[in-house]
């Protein structure tokens, strides 16, 4: 079986090279020559034909080999598909011949090679598994665990794949020397001490992202054909097909690719996982997917209001910054409801979390935690906290579990010897000092109970992400966007409808040219797959639109 090493760093067949020299440029180097240097962005991929090639990194302050290449092994990871920065340099060792590709290249390669694009996806993908494992250190972020802005920079840097390592100033005993050698007092912190030693007190996620190489330059002249608002499952399938069909797709979230998918610590009944699939896995693939046909992904990029500007669509983010498209997808999803209780802002991202990945399960090793919901996300979470927390509290308002959770989760959760379920609970309130030190609850009896805790999960719904289409499009009741056959027939007779001479398509809103997939739409089955398949079913729509427009 192939291990590990042999997946990231396979040697090409002699056919495979063939068919490389047939699309690269072979050149020579010369040895000490650098190839592409950390911090470099839309650098080469190199195969090594004669010669050899080392990857380097200086992370930790001195040079450390990676990996030495030899003749038919190929240099790379995947920030050559994200048009990251390289996190490493490649430095030819001895005089040699090589194949050059630009990214643009290889891009079109892997499309048309299937044999070439699985071996050096694949390789990619390892290699950066590789490189963490072995001690690499990215960004380092320094705060106490209880600090909502530290909370809100760790998890950006987690769910943007941004390597980093978390320095507590409650549990680690660097954080105090790293300090004094800063010369600042712990107040300022969260810091973000950047890989060239570089730092920043407090920054925003701007700062942050553009720290670590993540922001693009957007083109406010350019015309998109389609501007995706969220990069949950339904965005990022709409970002694959739309690219993957020659759109030119922008896709923004304000936070990370993944949307809620992203936060879950395993997706049992997702097709074609039988044994489930880390939210965090499936994310980092399908990015990478849309970024191979393309699609370019822009985070943090939070989106203020829509309009219109003739034919064109204006998507305007709360920078103040205008991008024009002919079409956009709502998939804005929806954000995680809060409990209404006095005190809970004092705590929000200070001991309070909506999603349990393995950052958070393990901030709560050996730790009492509560978990307030009954629903799947809520089932998830308990199993996967239930690995690292001493006990687990969970707090239930109906009376059973059985009423929303998959059977299959509730067993799981009745099987854990350190999980309590107490259900008809209702939560009165959050204590602590600066941060959560107990949660407060009554059950039928009335009489309130505390629970000594650092830690609330809650899993309690959620609301549409649709403020930033106010007064714009169609929205129910409850704020979710109204599509295709659900809209009032009276829309006919609108000016706009009767120049479209149709009406709207299924997943369109009250605006031609706009659609809706996944969570954010009304009516919509809110399960990761359904959301996959609204995003990549709008994208005929789009070609529609686009062939026939309003
Ligand atoms: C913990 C957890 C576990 C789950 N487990 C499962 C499971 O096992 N199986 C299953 O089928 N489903 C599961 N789900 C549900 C599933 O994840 C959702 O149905 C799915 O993620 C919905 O996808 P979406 O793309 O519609 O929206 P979302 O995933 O909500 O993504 C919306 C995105 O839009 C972005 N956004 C919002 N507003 C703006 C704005 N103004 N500007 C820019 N970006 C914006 C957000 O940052 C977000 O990234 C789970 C959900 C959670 C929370």
């Amino acid at each position: 079986m192939a291990t590990d090493q042999d997946i990231a760093f396979p040697t090409l067949t002699k056919s495979q090279l063939e068919t490389l020299t047939a699309r690269a440029h072979p050149r020579t180097v010369r040895a000490g020559e650098i190839l592409f240097a950390e911090g470099d962005r839309d650098f080469c991929f190199f195969v090594v034909l004669d010669g050899e090639v080392h990857i380097v990194e200086h992370s930790r302050g001195d040079e450390h080999l990676v990996r030495i290449h030899g003749p038919a092994e190929f240099t790379g990871d995947v920030d050559m598909l994200t048009s990251r920065k390289a996190l490493v340099t490649a430095r030819a060792a001895r005089d040699g011949r090589v194949l050059a590709m630009s990214a643009t290249e290889l891009r079109s390669l892997v499309d048309d090679i299937p044999e070439l694009n699985e071996i050096i996806i694949k390789a990619f993908l390892m290699r950066r598994t590789i490189l963490l494992s072995e001690g690499f250190v990215g960004a380092r972020i320094i705060g106490s665990r209880f600090d909502p802005k530290a909370h809100v920079l760790r998890d950006f840097a987690t769910r943007n794949a941004i390597p980093f390592r978390w320095i507590d100033l409650d549990g680690d005993e660097g954080a105090d020397a790293i300090l004094r050698q800063l010369n600042v007092p712990a107040s300022s912190t969260p810091i973000v001490i950047g890989r060239n030693g570089e730092w920043r007190s407090n920054p925003s996620l701007a700062d942050f992202a553009s720290c670590a190489g993540l922001t693009y330059a957007l083109d406010t002249d350019h015309v998109y054909d389609l501007v995706v608002v969220g990069a949950g499952p339904a965005g990022l399938a709409a970002s694959v097909y739309g690219a993957s069909e020659g759109l030119d797709v922008l896709t923004l979230d304000s936070v990370a690719a993944g949307g809620q998918a992203g936060t879950s610590a395993r997706i049992e009944n997702y097709l074609g996982f039988p044994t489930g699939i880390s939210g965090a896995e499936l994310i980092a693939n399908a990015r990478i997917q849309a970024q191979r046909f393309e699609a370019t992904i822009s985070v943090p990029c939070e989106v203020r209001s829509l309009g219109i500007d003739g034919g064109e669509r204006i998507v305007t983010l709360v920078d103040g910054t205008r991008i024009r498209t002919r079409c956009v997808l709502v998939s804005s999803g929806v954000e995680y409801r809060k409990l209404d209780v006095p005190r809970f802002s004092d705590f929000d991202g200070a001991g309070i979390y909506y999603a349990a990945t393995g950052m958070e399960a393990r901030l709560c090793r050996g730790e009492e935690v509560v978990v307030v919901g009954a629903g799947n996300s809520a089932g998830q979470a308990i199993v996967h906290l239930a690995k690292e927390a001493k006990h687990i509290h969970v707090l239930v308002r109906g009376s059973s579990l059985d009423a929303k959770m998959s059977r299959y989760l509730v067993e799981q959760v009745e099987r854990l010897g350190n999980a309590t379920v107490q259900l008809n609970a209702k939560v009165t309130g959050v204590d602590g000092n600066g941060r959560l030190s107990a949660v407060r609850y009554t059950i039928a009896d009335g009489e309130e109970r505390s629970i000594a805790t650092n830690a609330l999960f809650l899993f309690i719904g959620a609301d549409a992400n649709t403020i930033w289409l106010r007064g714009c499009v169609e929205l129910d009741k409850k704020g979710f966007v109204v599509t295709g056959s659900s809209l009032p027939a009276t829309l006919a007779d609108t000016e706009r409808w009767k120049a479209a001479g149709r009406t709207p398509f299924f997943l369109e809103t009250s605006l031609p040219g706009v659609f809706c997939a996944g969570d954010v739409r009304s009516g919509s089955v809110k399960r990761c797959a359904a959301a996959v398949g609204e995003g990549s079913m709008s994208v005929s729509f789009v070609h529609a639109h686009i062939a026939r427009p309003a």
